[in-house]
């Protein structure tokens, strides 16, 4: 959807958001990208969990700072967030309107590629707005761009597949 909307997880429902979250052990939430950022979030201590989906758009208007706070609204306090695979900073070429109107909302995104053009850094703006919340943050990033064993929708179109990331509250939760 590429907004900010955050979603509690309702089994047998599938909203149409890219921020979701959930209490109480046995849910799975999943995100699913191909060189948008997928960042997955848990507080184990008070079990809540969430998941949220950050391309250019998402990134802008917000949606894992809303989805934070939607944890937070749930009880949450010390949050980790799992920041995957996306496209990195030195290959997403954008013209150079976007790139300011991204770096106007969030400095840290502003790059330039590996061969001179503006660019937007799509992690280190997700990473600033998790790091301005208050999160932990576990950077398990590579580029999807680069890396031929992973999905890269600028890289193979339509003909791209998505990671999937999930995070599961586990019954005995707090252990796990
Ligand atoms: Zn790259």
């Amino acid at each position: 959807m590429h907004g900010a909307d955050v979603a509690d997880a309702e089994p047998g429902t599938r909203p149409e958001c890219d921020g979701i979250v959930a209490s109480g052990p046995g849910v799975v939430l999943m995100v699913r990208a191909a060189d948008c950022v997928p960042v997955l979030l848990g507080d184990a201590e008070h079990g809540i969990i969430g998941a949220a989906h950050a391309g250019r758009l998402g990134l802008v208007r917000g949606v894992v700072p809303a989805t934070v706070a939607r944890m937070r609204k749930l009880g949450a306090e010390d949050v980790t967030a799992w920041v995957g695979p996306h496209i990195c900073g030195r290959c997403y070429e954008v013209p150079a309107q976007m790139r300011d109107e991204v770096a106007a909302v969030e400095s840290a995104a502003r790059s330039t590629t590996s061969w001179g053009t503006p660019a937007v850094d799509l992690g280190a703006g997700v990473r600033a707005q998790l790091e301005r919340e208050g999160v932990t943050v576990v950077d398990l990033a590579r580029c999807t761009l680069e890396s031929a064993d992973l999905y890269s929708f600028r890289r193979d179109r339509d003909g791209a597949g998505r990671q999937a990331g999930v995070v599961r509250l586990a019954p005995d939760r707090g252990s796990s």
